[in-house]
């Protein structure tokens, strides 16, 4: 635990985490400042004045650049003028997980990725719940760390959502278990458009690990497999398991005649069927062999995990499925925000499929697509400012591309194309700010919208 008695300590950014770091260090005897570029909420405000925090909105004032250390909320760049500030003058500039994991009595489960955290940490969650084990779920996901953190004990397991923004900021910051799901392009803004740079932050995850721990990974992304050879070159290292949906692994968790196998020692344990898993996809059956594999680390037993892998029924806004109307499965995949969970969706079924795709691009190339498009695909209903780009790009496809002004039409020229026994799915590749607050008020507008056929 550190002494953080009367340090004066500035946060950068008040929004969910920002307040949940200035509460925290308020409540460790430090003299918290929150400092926000922009609007802050007014129901920020009000806690931070309920807490008798300082703050200020649309500025970073002198003050906001006096502080012993910062500590930058995930929304606020590396690049900005804040944290180029503190850390031209020498001073440590931390994120709010690192803040929180001062604090930390429990053991961490941390999960980072490009798509599929929320996925495998609520199914983490659900396989804890099985076993009856105590835990605390937080990061992404909804909670901040630094709001639970003093709920940590030694019984209870954090299961932690955690994004390459909060992982480029960690100094200390270690959790027992470590899993990366994926690297594939996004937010490759904030990285100077570099793979590599967007690829370090999150193998950073690993940094403070040792002997004593776990670092679990896919052993299908080419980039994984080539850091955690590297990984195991070196001393100290963690323990390490992978998972793959094509080939065996030496150790961690694959497929052999359509079952799962367990290999977290020298032994091989048959988990279950594939076709037993609940979730559609190669994707999911990639998240419940990394979910499986970081509740064995902690000792908890297959039986609890088979239950768990059979019954999970996925997240909202994750494939959800919403409702078939005459023969035809909508479902609704609007937190599909780039190309790539785009591209797994598609892969879990293979059926004919009408797609709605679009929203804000963020550097997509959709032709990326091609080939799952050309063999399910015959309808693409276009939405938002991607609509021109998409037209585009697939226009000389052999499919029909319509648009649509609103997610209600786009969901009535679905209907119009797709036949009896086929899909229609919303998986837009893009941020929904054009049209909507976020993916959630899109998936909702989506599931309204196909429920009023
Ligand atoms: P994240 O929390 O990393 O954004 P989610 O679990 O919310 O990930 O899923 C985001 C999108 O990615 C959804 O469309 C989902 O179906 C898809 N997805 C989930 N897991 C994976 C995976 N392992 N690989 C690729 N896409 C995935």
């Amino acid at each position: 635990m550190r002494d953080l008695k009367g340090q004066h300590i500035v946060v950068a950014g008040a929004a969910r985490s920002g307040v949940a770091a200035a509460m925290l260090l308020k409540q460790q005897g430090a003299v918290p400042f929150i400092s926000d570029f922009g609007e802050i909420k007014p129901e920020y405000a009000d806690r931070l004045e309920k807490y008798g925090i300082e703050f200020e909105s649309n500025q970073h004032s002198e003050r906001a650049l006096e502080g012993e250390l910062l500590v930058l909320s995930p929304g606020v760049p590396t690049e900005s003028s804040i944290a180029r500030t503190y850390l031209a003058d020498g001073k440590q500039v931390c994120s709010e997980i690192e803040l929180a994991s001062w604090f930390n009595r429990s053991p961490i489960v941390a999960v980072t990725g490009s798509n599929g955290k929320t996925t495998v940490t609520s199914w983490m969650e659900h396989i804890w719940k099985t076993a009856g084990r105590e835990f605390l779920t937080a990061g992404n996901i909804g909670t901040a760390f630094s709001e639970l953190v003093d709920q940590t004990g030694p019984e209870k397991t954090v299961l932690l959502e955690v994004s390459s923004f909060q992982l480029d900021h960690i100094d200390t910051f270690h959790p027992d278990v470590s899993v990366i799901l994926n690297i594939t392009p996004d937010h490759l803004d904030r990285y100077g458009n570099s793979i590599e740079a967007y690829a370090a932050s999150k193998l950073g995850i690993v940094r403070n690990q040792t002997s004593k721990d776990w670092f679990i990974c896919n052993a299908d992304d080419a980039r994984l497999a080539k850091f955690k050879d590297e990984l195991s070159e070196m001393e100290n290292s963690p323990r390490i398991l992978t998972f793959s949906t094509k080939k065996e692994v030496e150790k961690g968790a694959f497929v052999r005649n359509g079952q799962i196998i367990l290999k977290t020692d020298n032994k091989e344990e048959i988990l279950m069927n594939v076709e037993e898993l609940a979730l559609p996809g190669h994707h999911n059956l990639s998240n419940g062999m990394a979910s499986a594999l970081a509740a064995r680390a902690l000792e908890i037993s297959n039986e609890a995990i088979r239950e768990s892998l059979r019954i999970f029924e996925g997240v909202a806004h994750r494939l959800e499925f919403v409702r078939s109307v005459d023969g035809v499965r909508y479902i609704n995949d609007s937190k599909a925000t780039n190309i790539n969970a785009v591209w797994y969706a598609l892969d879990s079924f293979q059926i004919p499929i009408t797609l709605i795709l679009g929203g804000r691009d963020k550097g997509n190339d959709y032709r990326e697509l091609a080939e799952q498009i050309n063999s399910k695909v015959h309808t693409v209903i276009a939405i938002g400012e991607a609509r021109e780009k998409i037209k585009e790009q697939l226009g000389d496809m052999p499919i029909t591309i319509k648009e649509a002004e609103s997610m209600k039409e786009a969901v009535k020229l679905a209907r119009k194309g797709a036949k009896r026994g086929e899909l229609v799915l919303m998986s837009p590749a893009c941020s929904s700010f054009d049209m909507f607050d976020d993916y959630r008020h899109r998936g909702d507008m989506f599931k309204q919208a196909v429920l009023e056929l």
